[in-house]
């Protein structure tokens, strides 16, 4: 290959601008070109179901790097470029602008799609996703004119957009289809304690409600129930999850994950295909911590998964990827996971709070086979750190003083021997 042929990133989003990124950390002084279908340089999505779609202001602010980044390092930024096909026998992507860019490697970080509820497909008026900026702003002048909102779906995107259009004054209705809040991410226990917070914050919730018809009127949407009530509301959002970005890779023959449909990478973010790597949301990686591929639609994972391709295009050694984390911000909660959780995760609450306290504060700690595994911390964030040297080791007969929350963690860890001792997987 001539010297000059970049690495080619698909996808500008948060994984794209990672790599990039760790690609001139790693002292890379090669071409990167990185191409993303929307006009606007990465930037972070969590913020756009919460400041974002509160505050315009903040729209300028959500950058993953300072304006003028992508210019000092070098980094050709092709914004509203969209790679429509790869060709790996050549090293080859085509572009939607016609143009091919051939490539040394290539690594796809092409994120994924608002899943659609073919009834209300993207365009039906007063029916909004949630995805992008573009997406954030519109559906934010939408809740400004009205009053009314009904959000679809119960999992971490519907609950953070019904908390900040409660926040900002708007009647809102979640519906969920399932029984509980959250079902594969939480708890029951702590689904259920989420659920009376939501409801004491005014919300109406209206769960286990299996939808019969989804009928766009000229003046919003009717929603018919299962059990036949029938609402109505000005402006509907629909946030009932996500579908990978694969089509690319698809195309191109790469192995995709049938459990979820991910391009399956290994753990150094490689594809099937030589010379294809993929980071972020659309790619399913083994988590060798859990011994199973994972498609992980975090922030976190994306910028790890990142930094772990760029090593790998480099033929660099680097750290494995830290311990899954994620957090929302959802009713007045912060709540910020450390492991993973699995079915058979048990749980044990160090704290307790009333779900209508105005701060409430506690935490969730899961073992599995007798191990720490998960820890779910509520407005106790800074609580997570302490319990890190713990993840992965026996604590069954420390339980008991581990859920004290009378007993500093912090303290209690350190004079641990348990927490000296190297740890096991979870
Ligand atoms: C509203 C919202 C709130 C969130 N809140 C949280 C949170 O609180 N905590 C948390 O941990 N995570 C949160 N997340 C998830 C987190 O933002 C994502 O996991 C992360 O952005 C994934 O990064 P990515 O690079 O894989 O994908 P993205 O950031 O989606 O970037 C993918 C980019 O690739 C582009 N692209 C796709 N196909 C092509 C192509 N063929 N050619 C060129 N470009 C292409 C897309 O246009 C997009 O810009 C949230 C996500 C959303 C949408």
């Amino acid at each position: 290959m001539p010297q000059d042929t970049p690495i080619l990133i698909v996808g500008a989003g948060q994984a794209g601008a990672m790599a990039a990124a760790e690609l001139r950390r790693l002292g890379h002084r090669g071409r990167i070109v990185m191409a993303g279908g929307e006009r606007h340089a990465p930037y972070e999505r969590p913020p756009l179901s919460k400041s974002v779609l509160a505050d315009a202001a903040q729209d300028g602010k959500i950058g993953v790097h300072p304006a003028g980044f992508y210019a000092g390092q070098e980094i050709e930024l092709r914004l509203g470029t969209t790679v429509t096909a790869l060709d790996p026998a050549h090293s080859v992507a085509h572009c939607a602008d016609g143009e091919a860019i051939r490539y040394a490697a290539c690594l796809l970080a092409t994120g994924g799609n608002a899943r659609v509820l073919p009834t209300l497909p993207p365009g039906t008026p007063r029916v909004h996703y949630l995805r992008t900026l573009d997406d954030a702003a519109r559906l934010r002048d939408a809740m400004q004119r009205a009053r009314e909102v009904i959000v679809i779906g119960g999992g971490f995107l519907g609950l953070e957009t019904a908390s900040t259009a409660a926040g900002l004054g708007l009647r809102v209705t979640l519906i969920e289809s399932a029984d509980r809040l959250l079902g594969r991410a939480l708890p029951p226990e702590l689904g259920s304690w989420l659920a009376q917070r939501v409801l004491a914050q005014g919300v109406e919730l209206r769960l286990g409600c299996g939808i019969a018809a989804l009928v766009p009127q000229a003046d919003g949407v009717q929603v018919r129930l299962a059990d036949g009530a029938a609402l109505q509301a000005p402006l509907v959002v629909v946030a009932i999850g996500l579908t990978p970005e694969v089509a690319l890779g698809a195309a191109a023959g790469l192995a995709l994950d049938p459990a979820n449909g991910g391009i399956q990478v290994d753990q150094q973010g490689r594809t099937s295909a030589a010379g294809i790597y993929a980071a972020g949301d659309c790619c399913s990686q083994y988590q060798p911590r859990l011994g199973a591929h994972m498609r992980l639609e975090s922030w976190q994972s994306a910028n790890e998964q990142a930094r772990i391709a760029a090593a790998a295009m480099l033929g660099v050694q680097t750290e494995p990827a830290a311990m899954p984390w994620f957090w929302t911000d959802q009713f007045g909660c912060n709540v910020q996971m450390l492991g993973a959780a699995t079915p058979d995760t048990r749980y044990a609450w160090r704290g307790i709070a009333a779900s209508d306290a105005p701060c409430p504060r506690f935490m969730l700690l899961g073992t599995r086979h007798g191990r720490l595994s998960h820890a779910i911390a509520i407005n106790a964030g800074g609580d997570l750190r302490p319990l890190r040297a713990l993840f992965g080791h026996a604590v069954e007969d420390l339980l008991p003083r581990l859920c004290d929350d009378a007993m500093p963690l912090r303290q209690l860890v350190r004079d641990l021997p348990t927490a000296a001792a190297s740890p096991t997987t979870l």
